[in-house]
């Protein structure tokens, strides 16, 4: 396809006035008249297409961020938990097999004591308020940038891959502590307690071992009567866990 020039005016009057100025004969004045008409119309068309190109470049600009930023919204949807914030059971997964990779690695989980009593005495919206208000706690504890999930209905996790199992016990009977200690709004007129599993496990472990011995540990706390810690710790022996 053939693209009409748009200067093909202009060109013609630069050729003429070219001509002009190498024939002492011609009309040198009207080839200039010529010219001037052409180069202001030329001024003008550029003016124009650079507003254009510039208002295009503006909203091309606004797209881009509009887009970054749903990017965002779609990224942080797809990792969290949309009761508490906390990262959801798929992105703990990542980040703990990431972990994993990487290094050793220290989990905690906790699961609530009795919350379906919670649910039944309170109703569900209450139920849900106490979630949100355990997360609450455990961030209020942990800070702002600790990787806390929530791996299931009433039942979170904590990362923690600097931690030996010294520390992550110890960071456990803290979170089991603030938890006894939390006030929850009214109606809920009573204590309410978690049970807390800590497992370490060392490079290289997967993911499934490495909260299989958490979950075993959780579910030895909540069988000493809830509201308590245990640990278990991956041995040589992938079949073995020690556990206190
Ligand atoms: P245990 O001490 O053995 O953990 O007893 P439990 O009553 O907490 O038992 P379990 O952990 O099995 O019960 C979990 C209950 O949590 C069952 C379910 O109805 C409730 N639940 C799960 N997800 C949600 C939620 O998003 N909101 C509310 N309000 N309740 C939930
Ligand atoms: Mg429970
Ligand atoms: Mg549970």
């Amino acid at each position: 396809m053939i693209e009409a020039d748009l200067f093909a005016l202009e060109s013609a009057a630069l050729a003429d006035a070219k001509t002009a100025c190498a024939d002492s004969q011609a009309d040198v004045r009207g080839a200039l008249a010529e010219l001037i008409v052409h180069y202001e119309r030329l001024v003008r068309e550029s003016r124009r297409l650079i507003r254009r190109s510039d208002r295009a470049e503006l909203e091309m600009n606004q797209m881009n961020r509009q887009l970054q930023e749903l990017a965002g919204q779609l990224e942080y949807r797809a990792t969290h938990d949309p009761l508490t914030g906390a990262l959801n059971r798929a992105a703990v997964i990542d980040q703990a097999s990431e972990c994993l990779r990487q290094g050793d690695l220290a989990l905690i989980v906790l699961d609530i004591d009795h919350f379906k009593r919670v649910n039944d005495d309170f109703g569900h919206p209450t139920g849900d308020a106490v979630i949100r208000t355990v997360v609450q706690c455990l961030r209020q504890l942990l800070g702002p940038a600790a990787a806390i999930g929530r791996v299931g209905g009433e039942e979170f996790s904590v990362l923690l891959p600097h931690a030996d199992a010294g520390a992550a016990l110890a960071l456990g009977r803290s979170i089991c502590r603030a938890v006894a200690l939390q006030v929850f709004a009214a109606p809920v007129d009573r204590q309410i307690t978690a049970s807390v599993g800590v497992s370490w496990c060392p490079a290289g472990t997967s993911f499934d071992q490495a909260y299989g011995l958490a979950d075993q540990a959780l579910y030895m706390a909540k069988r000493s009567g809830r509201n308590c810690v245990r640990l278990c710790n991956a041995t040589e022996d992938a079949d073995a866990a020690c556990c206190i």
